[in-house]
């Protein structure tokens, strides 16, 4: 697709460091008395690289190297200057996409098909977008005045590790802001790729810093002064956090938080289709995936017709080596989360809903889970309400569209929805009573963009992706 083979196999053409610091000001940098953290492959369990954590004053440093090619370039670059760099970004990104797919599954754990054919073509796709409106930014606001911000903060989670960092860097760059982005400490390395991409293209030293470590890296961007806003995506109860720091600044914020998102499947619905969508809404990325369709609320009637079909679809997928083509399900992302994973598996066997997995081969090193769905849930149980960030499927009943509406608005979060109908009418009637920011018909897990994308409640706010993702780096006047 992006005019490499198609099968990337084997890693021997990959070249990592064997230690990452940061990357500020335009350079590459290991503060000395560094602390290290290993990345892990989940897959073997052995360590990629060691990677610097930074520290406050790394993190000053990096914000002092914004906001200085802030005021001295970037927001003197003119439109059009600024739309060929990022379009540079996204051409380079092409040129890599072999290289950050295969180090994309390695440090992260997710299928090198999905890597090759989602992660790599959408973020690329997503700096060709934001290029373009680089110099439309009037049009896009007819009748006001925009201006950029300043320097912004961005700190992203692991689950899309190099898609995230599109969804932050290029809208931020094409309305003219400086950025410090912090990647999450399990999955720093396309990051690092994506940094030597920022200085090839010859981006002004300071326009794009990058700096690793965990969440008290974050807290210090967070807790800036020169910071002028901060774009968070992760768990809500960082989020939460972060709102509560920065509340009486005037930094701006824009959140993008968890989810807990129902696939409704009606009577009338194609149900063969249906089945394929349940399976990619819940086991795409092993689940790790924010707008996962990890509820399933399915017509009465139908249970048992839908839950044989999943489950014998759920037979065929290949558990495995994620560097293998053929994987469906990749390793999950860290020891951490796979523990968490399993305690809500307990939960929900604890609570009396029925477990089902298939008896599949899981490799005996790596953070391996085969896919699991739960019947008999009741939406009062754990694994009807926490978000579990694995491929772990709950499934309940419904009668009615009232009733189905009603179940899949009984959640906090508000991110992503699907319904499956043969019927326009009820599927846009559901869709418009449904609290989330994302309603799928017919489909799941599809995404483009110049689409919108955010939530409602604890799912947070703010929209990234399109003309709404250029308000929260503009100031309108
Ligand atoms: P997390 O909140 O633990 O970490 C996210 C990022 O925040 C990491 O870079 C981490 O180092 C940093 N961080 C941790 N503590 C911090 C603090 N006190 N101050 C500042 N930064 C801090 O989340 P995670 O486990 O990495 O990611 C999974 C979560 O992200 C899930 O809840 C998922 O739903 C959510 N997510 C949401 C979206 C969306 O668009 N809504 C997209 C992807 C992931």
């Amino acid at each position: 697709m992006w005019g490499y083979d198609p099968a990337p196999q084997g890693t021997d053409f990959v070249e990592l460091d064997e230690r990452y610091g940061h990357f500020i000001d335009g350079e590459f940098v290991i503060p000395e008395e560094s602390e290290f953290f290993p990345s892990i492959n989940p897959a073997t369990e052995e360590p990629i690289a060691q990677v610097a954590a930074a520290t406050e004053e790394t993190v000053d440093k990096a914000v002092q190297a914004a906001r200085k090619a802030y005021e001295k370039y970037w927001k003197k670059t003119k439109p059009a200057e600024r739309a060929k760099y990022i379009y540079r970004i996204a051409r380079m990104m092409q040129e890599k996409a072999r290289e950050l797919a295969v180090v994309e599954t390695m440090d992260g754990g997710k299928p090198i098909r999905e890597s090759r054919d989602v992660d790599v073509p959408l973020a690329a796709a997503h700096f060709f977008h934001y290029a373009g409106w680089a110099d439309k930014l009037e049009y896009a606001f007819p009748g006001a005045q925009v201006s950029p911000i300043g320097v912004a903060g961005q700190i992203i989670p692991w689950n899309f590790p190099l898609l995230m960092a599109a969804w932050k860097i290029a809208p931020a760059l094409a309305t003219g802001n400086t950025i410090v982005i912090k990647p999450a400490e399990t999955t720093p390395l396309t990051a690092m790729l994506l940094a030597e991409i920022i200085q090839e293209a010859d981006l002004p030293p300071g326009v794009v810093n990058f700096v690793n470590g965990a969440g008290a890296t974050g807290a210090a961007i967070v807790n800036h002064d020169d910071v002028d806003k901060i774009a968070f995506t992760g768990s809500t109860a960082v989020g939460k956090l972060i709102q509560r720091q920065l509340a009486g600044t005037d930094k701006r914020l824009t959140l993008e938080l968890g989810g807990k998102g129902a696939n409704i499947i009606f009577d009338d619905a194609p149900i063969d289709q249906a089945v394929e969508g349940i399976v990619n809404g819940i086991f795409f990325n092993q689940g790790h995936v924010c707008c996962a369709g990890s509820r399933l609320l399915v017509q009465e009637n139908i249970h048992d017709e839908v839950i044989d079909k999943l489950k014998r679809r759920m037979s065929t997928l290949r558990v495995g080596d994620p560097l293998d083509k053929n994987t469906d399900i990749g390793a999950i992302n860290s020891l951490e989360q796979l523990n968490r994973i399993q305690e809500l598996i307990g939960a929900g066997m604890e609570e009396g809903a029925q477990m089902h997995q298939p008896d599949c081969d899981v490799p005996e090193t790596g953070y391996f889970l085969q896919p699991t769905i739960f019947t008999d849930v009741t939406p009062s149980h754990r694994i009807a309400q926490e978000e579990i960030f694995g491929p772990v499927l709950s499934v309940l009943t419904f009668r009615t569209p009232d009733e189905a509406i009603e179940k899949a608005n009984n959640t906090f979060y508000g991110l992503a929805n699907g319904i499956w109908t043969d019927k326009g009418s009820k599927l846009f009637r559901v869709a418009g009573a449904l609290k989330s920011g994302v309603v799928w018909g017919n489909t799941y897990n599809k995404f483009d963009p110049a689409s919108p994308f955010g939530g409602y409640k604890e799912s947070g706010f703010g929209r990234e992706g399109g003309r709404h993702g250029l308000m929260p780096y503009l100031k309108l006047s």
